[in-house]
């Protein structure tokens, strides 16, 4: 194993339903998670197995305004207040995860939103 720390990339992504995007990188995204639990109070729907989710943007933007305190704060609180639904939909980026176990319908809008959008799915191996 080397020491080094990784360089900055790219963890998870929020996305509207016109495919407006704001991303965090790794330390930033846990960071996010870690002050806003998990984002459990907003979340619609969730794959049990990543970080991949559906979230409310009304809820977000209620939460961000209590949680001012993360670098990316304002971009996400932008992103949710103006977003053209009522969701925002999360992908984490870094997991291999099929979200076999996301057994909603949530999952089916997620993947109807991220197929829509150009350049956020990985290319297919
Ligand atoms: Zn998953």
């Amino acid at each position: 194993m080397t020491p080094a720390p990784l360089p900055p990339e790219d963890a998870l992504v929020f996305l509207d339903d016109d495919g407006s995007r704001v991303t965090l990188e790794t330390a930033e995204a846990l960071m996010f998670f870690g002050l806003t639990d998990g984002l459990d109070a907003v979340t619609v729907s969730a794959c049990p197995t990543c970080r991949s989710r559906v979230v409310a943007a009304v809820a977000l933007t209620d939460l961000l305004e209590r949680e001012p305190f993360h670098p990316q704060a304002a971009a996400l609180a932008e992103l949710a207040d103006e977003a053209p639904t009522l969701h925002l939909y999360v992908e984490d980026v870094l997991s291999d995860c099929e979200h076999d176990e996301w057994l909603d319908p949530g999952y089916t809008e997620w993947c109807d939103t991220l197929d829509e959008v150009p350049g956020v799915r990985r290319p297919a191996p």
